[in-house]
């Protein structure tokens, strides 16, 4: 512990004292884990440059004006707070648990984990309420307290760091509170999971102060952003289909403002164009089908700007 934070402090010390490039948005994102391939994605997508790191601690971009820091994920608030990084990329769960003084600006899709109450399979309980007195080994005690709070069972607490799923097996704990994504870690080790007490993803966070030149960098990247994610809930879809039966197939198509419909040089046709969300795509495709459409080509789109 006291070595993790003596090196925190370092490389603190290290981004501050640089030349200060104020005109840079300072963009914080998680070093080497879960999140991180994602994060360089999103930013790629977004026209954010950014060349191998080299177990760089901070690079500065191509075609945008940023800084991207290579950081633990766990400090990634903490910075955010203090303004050493403008912006973080980070789990919400390590928001909510490190409680710093930062917001969340934007929901980024990717990292997708529960934070689950975990019991051996030998022990099967009925409710919630069956963990009064007992012990819980987690790495998130400040949201587990919280949630034990609100449920108004006193449990106790044991903070462990690392391979929490191996507490009850070696008698440290009754149950654990831990990150869950498929379940398999879980399955491993003989538990189930009982409770999920926080749904979480990836998300970017805003510290208190940005210069005026640093905000229209940060609304530029937001703007980006939601297109990438609005283009991923997307699909464009083209059809043909006799003119007699469109009227009926637009009803299904709401797309931008309305669909496009080019006739065909079959005499009679048209084929027809417009984007459908990801959410009620297949009830959408089976509408259509209903309704005469045929030949339907589903397409991945890149970005959607309105
Ligand atoms: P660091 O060295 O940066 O501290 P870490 O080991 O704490 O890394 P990772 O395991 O890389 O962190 O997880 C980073 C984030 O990925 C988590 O905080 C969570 O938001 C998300 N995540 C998604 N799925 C899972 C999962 N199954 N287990 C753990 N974290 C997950
Ligand atoms: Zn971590």
């Amino acid at each position: 512990m006291a070595k993790i934070s003596k090196e925190k402090n370092q490389n603190k010390k290290k981004i501050a004292s640089k030349e200060q490039s104020t005109h840079l948005l300072r963009i914080a994102i998680q070093k080497s884990g879960r999140l991180s391939e994602d994060s360089i994605k999103l930013l790629k997508e977004c026209g954010v440059g950014i060349a191998n790191g080299n177990n760089q601690l901070k690079i500065k971009t191509e075609n945008f004006d940023a800084e991207i820091l290579f950081l633990r994920d766990d400090d990634i608030p903490e910075y955010v707070a203090d303004g050493v990084a403008d912006i973080g990329f980070v789990g919400e769960n390590v928001v909510l648990e490190k409680n710093k003084d930062t917001q969340i600006v934007e929901r980024l899709g990717y990292g997708r984990c529960r934070l689950s109450i975990a019991l051996p399979k030998s022990k099967k309980q009925i409710n919630i309420q069956s963990l009064e007195g007992k012990k819980i080994a987690t790495s998130y005690p400040v949201i587990l307290k919280k949630w034990l709070r609100q449920n108004k069972i006193n449990a106790d607490i044991h903070i462990i760091s690392g391979s929490v799923e191996i507490a009850p097996r070696i008698g440290l704990a009754d149950a654990i509170c831990d990150l869950v994504s498929s379940g398999s870690t879980l399955f491993s080790n003989e538990l189930y999971e009982f409770e999920t007490i926080l749904k979480s993803e990836a998300v970017l966070i805003l510290g208190k102060q940005l210069t005026q030149k640093r905000k229209e960098l940060l609304e530029k990247l937001l703007f980006r952003i939601r297109a990438v994610k609005k283009a991923k809930n997307n699909k464009y879809v083209l059809l043909n289909a006799p003119n007699n039966k469109i009227k009926e197939i637009t009803k299904y198509l709401p797309g931008l403002n309305s669909p496009t419909i080019v006739p065909l040089a079959k005499e009679g046709w048209s084929s027809v164009h417009s984007v459908i969300s990801e959410s009620d795509f297949w009830n959408v495709i089976e509408k259509l089908k209903e309704a005469g459409a045929e030949g339907i080509l589903i397409i991945p789109i890149e970005k959607m700007i309105e």
